[in-house]
């Protein structure tokens, strides 16, 4: 989506696959003979679209001194350890948290933070994997069992740690995306109420917060742009407690949560995001019309008749369905929140609850504001 975002601003990109160590067209997965040192020799600029980078890779990427975000961004995007560093250090308030790497720690963190606890791998984690929820004592044994696997399996340049957080009883989450270009300028979209299931994002709806949330949100991410000397795009992900915003996690890239903003904006996420690495001027982050983004979770497809109801565009990413996966995503906006409630009736409809969980609800709640 980045590199489609670009095409029209004629910059041409190529891919690395960190996991097949090919260059690839981002578009149709075809292999170039290039290595990846002969690829990035003569660019202009270089992204990323994910944290979980290869030192290697990523050293590789550094020492040409135009990779933006840069790889501390990515490094502290990676490691759940660096990002509560980082918000101590920008002065952003996020759970309570302790950092664990051996079994005394652990039992000082129930002690400390009370159960219940969410705990989660600083390394390597998605999507809610690599999570662990502790609620009664009987649970602490078994779940220290595969804490303690997860932190023998680090090694020297990758040591493992785990952190434990305090379970936030929060009203919902929030998300904030903007954009930091090279003099430092902040372009910020307007705040995205989120749903997840299973740890995992269902829908995001955007257009319909309050000034005061809004200011919070974008005093957070200029806090953290600004520590990080950031270049591109920056998500944080925030729950909201009874109106106060505390940061649960920040992405060093374009965010799921920010895929509205094709519709929704004028610049979406993507294209602002390979302006500011590419040293153009950032874009209009402003709301165009409200918009819902429903995501596509391990289905061989979409519904075809999706399309035929107003507002919407059907996004599609051609990977290979697995359970769970991240295939595609529906975006329906609408001139009104009302109005987007009643199309979101129309996609419930069409939509299975079970794999397209929470489209009624957000319905009725919009057409009822
Ligand atoms: P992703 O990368 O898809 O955003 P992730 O695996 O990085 O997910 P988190 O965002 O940290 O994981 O957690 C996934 C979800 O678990 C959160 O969106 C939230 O619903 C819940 N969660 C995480 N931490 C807490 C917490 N401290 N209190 C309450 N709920 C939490
Ligand atoms: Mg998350």
């Amino acid at each position: 989506m980045m590199s489609l975002s670009a095409t029209h601003l004629d910059i041409q990109v190529s891919a690395y696959d960190v996991a097949t160590q090919q260059v690839i067209n981002p578009v149709t997965f075809e292999a170039h003979s290039a290595t990846l040192e002969q690829a990035i020799a003569n660019v202009d600029a270089i992204t990323a679209e994910f944290e979980h980078i290869p030192a290697d890779v990523l050293a590789v990427c550094q020492q040409t001194g135009k990779f933006y975000p840069g790889a501390e961004a990515i490094l502290t995007g990676g490691d759940r350890g660096k990002e509560k560093a980082l918000l101590e250090k920008a002065q952003v308030a996020c759970a309570p948290y302790a950092l664990i790497t051996e079994k005394s720690h652990f039992l000082d963190a129930i002690d400390k933070l009370g159960k219940p606890l969410v705990v989660k791998t600083c390394q390597a984690g998605y999507d809610g994997k690599g999570q662990w929820r502790v609620k009664h004592d009987d649970e602490v044994d078994a779940i220290w069992q595969e804490m303690s696997e997860f932190l023998a399996a680090g090694t020297d340049t990758t040591p493992h740690a785990i952190i434990a957080e305090q379970m936030i009883p929060f009203d919902r989450e929030v998300s904030i995306i903007g954009v930091r270009d090279h003099h430092g300028q902040c372009r910020i979209y307007p705040l995205t109420e989120n749903q997840h299931t299973n740890g995992v994002l269902t829908l995001s709806v955007a257009g319909k917060e309050k000034s005061t949330i809004q200011a919070q949100a974008e005093t957070a991410f200029s806090a953290i742009a600004s520590e990080l000397d950031y270049v591109g795009v920056l998500a944080i992900e925030f729950f909201d407690v009874d109106g106060t915003l505390l940061v649960n996690e920040i992405a060093p890239r374009v965010h799921n949560s920010g895929h509205w903003t094709q519709q929704g904006c004028h610049v979406s996420q993507f294209e602002n995001h390979m302006r500011a690495v590419a040293g153009l001027p950032i874009g209009d982050t402003s709301l165009v019309r409200p918009t819902a983004m429903i995501n596509v979770l391990g289905q061989a497809s979409i519904p075809t008749e999706v399309l035929s109801v107003n507002g919407v565009t059907s996004h599609w990413y051609g990977k290979a369905a697995k359970p769970g996966r991240k295939m595609g995503h529906i975006n329906v906006s609408a001139s009104s929140l009302h109005e987007l409630g009643e199309r979101l009736a129309e996609l419930a409809e069409l939509l299975p609850e079970d794999a397209y969980p929470g489209i009624a609800q957000t319905s009725h709640a919009l057409i009822l504001n």
